[in-house]
């Protein structure tokens, strides 16, 4: 049995008091007995972890707090970025890495995604791998093949142990703040495609037990019927992440 994950992805949303007030809304409005049946995540930008941590941590809210990106190497010359371990001793338990932003907007490669998921599972952290097709390449009939392989590239050297660390998040680029969800068909179609992939690479037993994420404009009005779907374990939630009540309506749902 997987536990569905709700992942908030804040994206460039929020200064730090700002954070501040969404985190202390997050714990007014958690009910305590959710804690066991989901796993909720959120991933404010890399300035607003730590006082979003210290939030939850006085509340004793079980909310994790993760990070939306991070460099693979482990300290020096590299202006701007961000190491696995900062990010850890901020209390980070997760790693947004490939995300279609990073991709398109900031020229990630599938090997930058790779040596990003082997950092952060080298720092005992989860990656969430995301992968998703464009418009094109979906008209083109090509999503299966084209997220396929970029589970593939990403997962490059990493062994069956480390897969089960793993979340991999199915991010169809269309349908990312458009408000253009993928049908629960469309989403299955691919999550159960990268379900396949696992299993080739690392058994069906391992398959099973990684999670798989839908995102792409996840509301109140469809996540029930994506979690109905066998493949899929939860959500990436961008916009709708940045509501308190809104985010634990969807933590409600599942
Ligand atoms: P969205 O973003 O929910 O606003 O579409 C999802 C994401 O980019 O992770």
């Amino acid at each position: 049995m997987r536990t569905p994950l709700i992942a908030g992805n804040w994206k460039m949303n929020n200064t730090i008091p700002e954070a501040v007030v969404l985190a202390q809304d997050i714990c007014n409005n958690f009910e305590r007995d959710w804690a066991s049946e989901v796993d909720v995540l959120v991933c404010p930008p890399a300035l607003d972890i730590k006082p979003v941590k210290t939030v939850f941590e006085f509340d004793r809210v079980k909310v994790q707090v993760g990070a939306q990106n991070v460099y693979w190497e482990e300290s020096g010359a590299f202006t701007g970025e961000l190491s696995c371990g900062m990010l850890a001793s901020a209390g980070c338990s997760a790693v947004i890495v490939g995300h279609s932003e990073r991709r398109n907007l900031f020229g990630e490669t599938n090997e930058d995604v790779n040596r990003k998921a082997k950092a952060v599972l080298a720092a005992r952290m989860t990656p969430i791998v995301c992968v998703g097709e464009s418009l094109f390449v979906r008209e083109a009939g090509e999503a299966v093949e084209y997220v396929c392989s970029q589970v593939e590239a990403a997962l490059a050297g990493i062994d069956e142990v480390e897969a089960r660390s793993c979340v991999i998040a199915y991010e169809p680029v269309w349908a990312i703040g458009t408000g253009r969800t993928a049908t629960p068909e469309q989403a299955e179609e691919i999550c159960a495609a990268i379900r396949g992939v696992l299993a080739r690479r690392y058994g069906s037993d391992t398959a099973e037990a990684v999670r798989i994420l839908y995102g792409g404009s996840v509301n109140i009005g469809n996540i029930e019927l994506l979690m109905a779907q066998p493949d899929i374990d939860g959500g990436l939630v961008g916009g709708a992440s940045l509501d308190a009540r809104g985010f634990l309506s969807l933590v409600r749902a599942c």
